[in-house]
Order: C-alpha cells, then structure tokens, then sequence
C-alpha cells in the first residue's frame, strides 16, 4: 500500500515536470511569486579530454522553480533549505539547469540526451545555439542515445513542427524503457495525470518508432561506448560511460539532480524519482564506484559544466566541478 501512495504521487510529481512538455503552464507558474530569472551559461559548451575522446558539454538552459515541500520526498522542507544554504545556494528556489553531452570517438559524433526543445522553459531550448557555438552543426551527429524517457531529455529530438534536427542520426535507447512507456495497455491503465507522458514519448519516437534502435541493460554500444543500466528514476534508465586510453567519463544521467542535495544526501530522492527505493539504491552504489575508482562524472542537471568528481564525506559524498 506505501508502495502505490509513493508511486501515485510520484507520478503526481512527475507530470507537473511534463506540463511543460504538453505545452501548459504549470500550476504554481500562475500565482508564482517573482523570483528573478536564472543566469545562462556563457559560453554554453564546455569540453574534456577521456583519452582520446573529446566530450562536450551543451546546455539547454535552466529552469528556475520555486523550493516547495515535496521537491525531496520525505524530507522536511526546512532540512531541504539547510542544506541547500551550506552549500551556499539560495533557498527560495532551484535553479536545475539541463546539460547534454557529446562524445567525439573518431569519426563519430555521439549526442546523448537532446535537451527541451521548444517544449521547456523560456530558459531552456538553447541546446542547438549552444552546439552551433561549439562547432557542431545537427545534421553531423551521427547517433543520439537516450537516458531515459523524460520530456527534458527527448523533447529536442522532435520539434513543435514535427521536425528532428538530427537529421542523419540513428537513435538509440534503452529497451526497458522503451517497453514500460510504449506499453499501451499501462497507459491506459495509468493515472489521468501521468497520461500525458506516455503521450509525449509517442509524440516523439511514433514517427521513428520502426527505426530506433534498442539496447539491452548494460550493452556495450560501441568500442569504448556502454550502456550503464540505472533504473529507479525511471523504469529503464541508462547511464553511459566512455573509456579511453584508461580514462573513463561516466554519465550519470538523473542519477542525481542538484547535486548539494543528492549527491550530499544519496537517500533523498526527488519528486520526479518515479521509483525512490530503487534510486536511492542505485545513487549510492554508482556515487561509492566513482569515488572509490575517481572516475569523472557528467550529470544531466548538475551546474554547468556539469562535469566533476565524487568524494565521500560523512555518510554522503561532495560533488567536485571538474574546471574545463
Ligand atoms: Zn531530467
């Protein structure tokens, strides 16, 4: 029974996010107080060495929302806004800021995750700028890779107008994933506020829906390109990681978002973990891997350029920016 309140109301949380993927205001953006708008990175492209590959950050932009109970399950709001203050943050607000990655491997350009497209924030949607910026035209990715489901991460790869920027990629995902939203019998089945989630995947890979290409759990994609099976924020959730030359960069995906709260804090979940359990589980056990092996960790709403270390502290770990 606890199971099924923490999924409803998962599912309650997660769908305010997808509002914005539907084209609705969000309900607390009517009464909101002002709370300023965040600041852009500039230039919004970053880049790291792994060995012999290059990765670049790309930020889409960063949504401002008000800090309301709820935003971490469970946890008083008052805990919430402590910890944010310790890491010098405000506690008015969050700012969650969105950043994809492109690995260069050779010849190929790999996109993973592709941002709100025309679907987010008035701050967000800056994915393509940012890659135009950092010399990447669209039509030169050659593959997009999904972390998961979430409108913030597959609305950019089809546009308003039905459109895909990536005109030339191969589009890959996780099969889990694929299997739980593309489930018609669970969509129906699920909660009128979750519907239309299930709705924007099939907006966006309807379409492509006999081309994409899917992956197993833990797959290896390419030389030097696997798949890190995550689930807990969603169902199928991949991270992946890239090794070069003994280097390995491992995107983390949602494993964590603001990292002063779930890095610092790997049993809080946020709202939009639609299995917290399973998440907690799998955020201490890939935070533990990459202090303990100093891998170098790229997360899709960590501050920009979203790129750092990990290091235990206490019975949590510090997330460390890596500078560029
Ligand atoms: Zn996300």
């Amino acid at each position: 029974m606890l199971h099924r309140r923490q999924f409803l109301a998962g599912s309650a949380a997660f769908t305010l996010g997808a509002f914005g993927a539907l084209g609705f205001a969000p309900a607390w953006a009517q009464n909101a107080p002002d709370l300023g708008t965040p600041s852009l990175p500039s230039p919004g492209f970053a880049r790291l060495r792994i060995g012999d590959v290059d990765i670049i950050a790309v930020n889409d932009g960063v949504a401002r929302r008000p800090l309301a109970e709820g935003f971490v399950r469970d946890v008083p709001l008052a805990q919430v806004q402590a910890a944010l203050s310790e890491a010098g943050l405000p506690t008015t607000h969050v700012d969650i800021s969105f950043t994809a990655f492109v690995a260069v491997m050779g010849e190929r350009r790999i996109l993973m995750d592709t941002g709100n497209g025309s679907f987010g924030a008035p701050t967000t949607g800056r994915l393509l700028a940012n890659l135009q910026a950092a010399g990447i035209a669209p039509d030169s990715i050659d593959t997009v890779v999904i972390t998961h489901f979430h409108g913030d991460h597959i609305n950019g790869l089809r546009y308003r107008d039905g459109q895909t920027p990536f005109t030339r990629a191969e589009v890959w995902v996780p099969e889990v994933e694929w299997a739980y939203w593309m489930d018609d019998a669970r969509m129906n089945a699920a909660p009128e506020a979750m519907r239309g989630a299930f709705q924007n995947v099939r907006r966006v890979f309807g379409p492509i829906a006999g081309q994409v290409r899917r992956f197993a759990p833990d797959a290896t994609l390419m030389p030097g390109l696997r798949a890190v099976s995550a689930h807990g924020h969603t169902p199928g959730m991949s991270m992946f990681e890239v090794e070069s030359r003994g280097r390995r960069f491992l995107n983390v995906a949602d494993l964590s978002n603001i990292p002063a709260l779930f890095v610092r804090q790997p049993d809080w979940a946020v709202s939009f973990d639609m299995d917290p359990q399973a998440a907690r589980a799998v955020r201490r056990k890939i935070l533990s891997m990459a202090a303990q092996d100093g891998v170098t960790v790229g997360g899709y709403h960590f501050p920009f350029p979203a790129f750092g270390t990990i290091r235990a502290r206490g019975d949590g770990y510090d997330f460390t920016p890596v500078s560029t």
